[in-house]
């Protein structure tokens, strides 16, 4: 495309990665203080018994409403986050957050204790204090630590040296692994029998894909399949519509999560739902 554009295509493709790298630099600058300036905050999302409905989990999602640039996805900041280290702050306060409030969710419904998932990106992972500060989070808030699970990507934990060790010790202490995204980083499918982890998420794009056929649902149905051969809990993500819910079911999944059951939410939205519903295990540990 640039070569036909000639040396126009050339200034527009020049022009825009300016623009870029002026935006990241000034979403660095904000995030510097977004998080002592109380401009993030935190939306759950109920992960659901596929059969009853019921909230068993919840899924912790970051926003940040800057004064600057107004409202920023995730998807944006969080890169930028990563590059400047700022991911370090910011994901200790998320953590936190999560914790303590599962752990009100837990004291308002006497007792009992939904399961939280906490994004963690792999810049986190080699942060030598991660382990001892992820410790120390969870036992502040009272929470049993195999109530959190701590989500990460395929990719990143094939890409990282450090990822499969820091794992496997959290996983030691009793904090629970998913692998968020399933299918869609390099496949860490070789060598998945390996590592610690607890939980498979099906990405979106292929609860994305069901339609009645068996086409449709391959590779769904072959990471149920192999869940269930490992003896790994299965969530699936991104449920749109009841007819997907029920394919799922009638594949084996039994957790989805999405805007079918709900969108992401403050957690004031989702007492009722989640202090009412009646609590399952955490997932199986493999
Ligand atoms: P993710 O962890 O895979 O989170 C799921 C994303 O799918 C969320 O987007 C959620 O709002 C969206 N989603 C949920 N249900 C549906 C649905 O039915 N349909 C569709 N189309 N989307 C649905 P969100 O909140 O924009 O987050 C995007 C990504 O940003 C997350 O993907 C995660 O990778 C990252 N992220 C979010 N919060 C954090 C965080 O606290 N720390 C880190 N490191 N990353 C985070
Ligand atoms: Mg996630
Ligand atoms: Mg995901
Ligand atoms: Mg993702």
């Amino acid at each position: 495309e640039s070569k036909r554009a000639g040396s126009h295509g050339w200034r527009a493709y020049d022009a825009s990665m300016t623009d870029r790298r002026n935006r990241d630099a000034l979403l660095a600058a904000e995030l510097e203080h977004a998080c002592a300036s109380g401009e993030l905050s935190v939306l759950y999302q109920p992960i659901v018994d596929l059969t009853t409905g019921d909230a068993v989990a919840v899924e912790t999602l970051l926003r940040w409403h800057s004064p600057a640039l107004g409202a920023v996805p995730p998807t944006e900041f969080i890169p930028v986050a990563e590059r400047s280290g700022a991911i370090h702050e910011i994901g200790r306060w998320i953590l936190g957050q999560a914790c303590r409030q599962v752990r009100r969710w837990a004291d308002a419904s006497g007792g009992q204790i939904v399961y939280v998932t906490v994004n963690v990106s792999p810049r986190q992972l080699e942060d030598p204090t991660f382990i001892d500060d992820v410790m120390a989070i969870v036992e502040g808030s009272g929470l049993p630590p195999d109530k959190l699970v701590l989500e990460i990507t395929e990719t990143a934990i094939v890409d990282q040296r450090t990822a499969i060790p820091v794992l496997t010790t959290l996983r030691k202490r009793g904090v629970r692994i998913a692998i968020d995204d399933f299918g869609t980083g390099y496949s860490a499918l070789h060598y998945l029998t390996r590592l610690p982890v607890d939980v498979l998420k099906i990405d979106r794009t292929f609860v994305g894909q069901l339609n009645g056929t068996r086409q449709g649902a391959a590779v769904t149905e072959a990471i149920i399949r192999l869940g269930q051969i490992l003896g790994l809990t299965i969530v699936a993500e991104g449920i749109e519509t009841s007819a997907q819910a029920t394919e799922l079911q009638a594949l084996g999944c039994a957790l989805g999560q999405g805007y079918l059951f709900s969108r992401p939410a403050d957690a004031a939205d989702l007492d009722a739902m989640i202090t009412s519903a009646p609590r399952r295990e955490s997932p199986a540990r493999a």
